[in-house]
């Protein structure tokens, strides 16, 4: 079947983070997918990394939708030149619009909301409620200790080394689209004590 690139999804932080590499790196992206003729599907607001990254998909000519709930709108203001924002009621109604617009998640540095969205569409493709792979963009190293995590929980018996496998990271935003586009769900199921007690 493949994966369906119409529209990824990007999780980023709601500020623009200590390094202007940070910044570059979300407008690298923004640029990236609008060139591709690629939907960004994000949180539509305006600030931080989140605002970079639909600027510069718009400024490039790019589709954008911005999905945000109602009562976040306050405290971070709609990007107000998105094409398509998508009022929602809760934080769970986002992450759900925005999974189900997307065929694939992209992370970009961020903050506890970052963390917290993207490790859900890492969990749901582990128990195959979607077959949507993630990327992360290792902008600075900065993604290095969630790899680390990652292969704490392989190596303690916690997260299969294959559902660990079909997580990527890069610091090359072309090579880790190109990752997305090649990825192949995982057959396994996630229990892997389950597999120990019936052999
Ligand atoms: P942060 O990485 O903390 O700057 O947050 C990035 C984006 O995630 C912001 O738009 C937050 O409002 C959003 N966010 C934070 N927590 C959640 C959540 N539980 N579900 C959905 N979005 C969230």
């Amino acid at each position: 079947m493949g994966v369906d690139l119409a529209a990824v999804c990007v999780f980023c932080g709601s500020n623009r983070g200590a390094s202007p590499q940070y910044e570059q790196a979300a407008a690298d992206v923004g640029q990236m997918l609008a060139r591709e003729g690629i939907r960004l599907v994000y949180g539509g607001a305006s600030t931080g990394l989140m605002g970079v990254v639909a600027g510069a998909a718009l400024a490039t000519g790019g589709v954008v939708t911005g999905v945000m709930p109602r009562g976040l709108a306050a405290e971070e203001p709609p990007h107000d030149g998105i094409s398509d924002l998508r009022l929602v009621g809760s934080m769970h109604e986002r992450k759900a619009l925005m999974a189900e617009l997307s065929g694939a998640f992209l992370a970009l540095p961020g903050g506890l909301g970052t963390l917290e969205e993207v490790f859900e569409a890492v969990s749901w493709t582990q128990l195959r409620l979607q077959d949507k792979p993630t990327g992360f963009l290792n902008v600075n190293g900065f993604f290095g200790p969630t790899m680390e995590q990652l292969d704490r929980m392989v190596a303690d018996g916690f997260v299969r080394q294959e559902h660990r496998d079909g997580i990527y990271f890069d610091d090359e935003p072309a090579r880790l689209l190109q990752r997305l586009a090649a990825f192949e769900p995982s057959h396994a199921h996630k229990w892997i004590d389950r597999d120990l007690s019936s052999s």
